[in-house]
């Protein structure tokens, strides 16, 4: 057997992909990679209720559109497959039978009232709840009545009372009570795997080297391991990385916003942006370096570097991550990106001349934070979008404003359409007949040019849309102001 690293990614398909859970994706991807290890991917779909097949693509989508590749899987196999646990459910049923036939294993009649019962007793009592072992000793007499009444037994595995320690890679030694826990189901009433006894086998069999999740499976990590001896198996190392949270400090989920990979690709980010982002959450790179390749971030990943308190998540910090993307991007990568926001802003990207978008884009490109955004940015470059907003009217019906403007718009309607820079000797023109200057003489010009006060540089703007569209506008504007 191979000698290298072997992680794994094993979501459960029943949602879309958490942030959260991409972020445990890349630690395990950039781990894989730094080591020359293998990154897997398994599906953890044996609760059959909450699994849904259209999640299972879904989740493989999103992974793909990351960038985080898998060297096994469920759809390129390997040597260690299957790779989803609903296929691997014979192999789940030899290990439990090892464990019966050791009596390490159980079967528990108890029904979900009874267990909820003694729950609620415990709780009462200020006692931890946990089952208090009511079937453990069960003779095969009463075993046979209970099941002959029709219960449906679910198989516990009978805890050790002994004391559970390992060094966690992220958090250090790290240490459970055998005594505090209850024993545990490991087989459900419909014949299915429990998490944690399904997850042994498989790290396992699948010769997993370091199990790299988020500290929320801390006291899984407990109960797995007494599985591994149990079963006679060597435990894989663990490292629990800290959550993300949001910004009130709970746990990160949908009442904070947007949490799925899905819902930020939707919204055009890129998934450098987002992969950047979610290396930076909880990690410091040598030198407090922000912006990083995924080989900058592969070469600099250390699990050493991973901090142990939780991680807030920042939006704002991600959207400026986004922008930064965006400019880097080249404007023909960006065009193909921006296509289907283009069609959902009502744009056909297809009936526009390909030189003038790309200019369009280029003038845009520094503003961009999203691309989602892409339609507020260049509707202004498209006459039969343009109007003025509430803000520009404001500020074109200010005193000043309409000498800028009427000023303006009168060299415009004289002026050749090819005499040179035109904007310029315009805003030249305008200056000196109105006296105006700074921001008194451009946010008139800026307003009536573009219809907002906000936007890229006038002289660019000016030059994309050409003299004629700009004298039309300045027409319009002149006769809303009554000049
Ligand atoms: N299916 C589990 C989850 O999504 C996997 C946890 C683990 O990595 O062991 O939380």
């Amino acid at each position: 057997m191979e000698n290298k690293a072997r992680v794994r990614f094993a979501p459960s398909p029943t949602g879309e992909l958490h942030v959260g859970n991409a972020r445990t994706a890349l630690f395990n991807w950039m781990f894989a990679r730094h080591e020359g290890g293998r990154f897997i991917l398994r599906i953890e779909d044996t609760d059959e209720s909450r699994s849904d097949s259209a999640y299972q693509t879904s989740l493989l989508e999103d992974l793909k559109w990351l960038g985080l590749t898998w060297d096994e899987g469920p759809d390129i196999g390997g040597g260690y497959g299957p790779y989803r646990q609903s296929e691997r459910l014979d192999l789940y049923e030899a290990h439990l039978k090892k464990l019966v036939d050791a009596d390490l294993a159980y079967p528990c009649y108890c029904t979900e009232e009874e267990l909820e019962e003694e729950r609620q007793t415990l709780i009462l009592a200020k006692r931890m709840p946990r089952y208090l072992g009511k079937c453990r000793n069960l003779s095969a007499g009463e075993r046979e009545a209970l099941a002959a009444s029709g219960r449906k037994p679910s198989c516990r595995f009978k805890v050790p009372r002994t004391t559970i320690e390992f060094n966690d890679l992220i958090r250090g030694p790290i240490r459970f009570e055998g005594e505090a826990m209850g024993d545990f189901i490991i087989v459900r009433s419909n014949g299915m795997p429990a998490y944690n006894f399904a997850v042994v086998i498989d790290d396992h069999r699948m010769a997993v080297t370091h199990v790299i999740r988020g500290e929320d499976h801390l006291s899984n990590t407990a109960l797995q391991i007494m599985l591994y001896r149990a079963l006679g198996f060597e435990p894989p190392a663990f490292a629990h990385h800290c959550l993300i949270l949001g910004k009130d400090h709970a746990k990160l989920s949908k009442r904070h916003g947007s949490v799925s990979v899905g819902e930020f690709r939707r919204q055009g980010f890129l998934p450098e942006a987002l992969i950047n982002y979610l290396g930076l959450l909880g990690s410091s790179f040598a030198g407090g370096r922000e912006i990083l390749s995924r080989d900058e971030m592969i070469d600099a990943f250390s699990l050493s570097r991973a901090s142990r308190s939780g991680a807030v998540f920042d939006e704002d910090k991600l959207r400026w991550l986004n922008a930064a993307y965006i400019r880097k991007t080249s404007t023909e990568d960006l065009l193909r990106k921006l296509e289907p926001f283009l069609r959902a802003a009502g744009f056909r990207p297809e009936t526009l001349d390909a030189a003038w978008l790309k200019n369009v884009l280029e003038t845009v490109k520094g503003e961009l934070t999203t691309l989602a955004e892409i339609g507020a940015h260049i509707d202004l470059f498209f006459d039969e979008r343009y109007s003025l907003s509430d803000e520009a009217r404001r500020l074109l019906a200010a005193p000043g404003a309409r000498e800028v403007v009427g000023a303006f718009g009168d060299y415009l309607e004289r002026a050749e359409d090819n005499a040179g820079d035109i904007y310029a000797a315009a805003i030249r023109h305008a200056k000196e007949k109105s006296g105006a200057k700074g921001r008194d003489l451009f946010m008139p010009v800026r307003a009536a040019l573009t219809g907002k006060l906000k936007g890229p540089e006038l002289d660019r703007v000016f030059a994309v849309l050409g003299v004629d569209s700009a004298r039309g506008r300045f027409q319009q504007v002149k006769k809303t102001l009554g000049i």
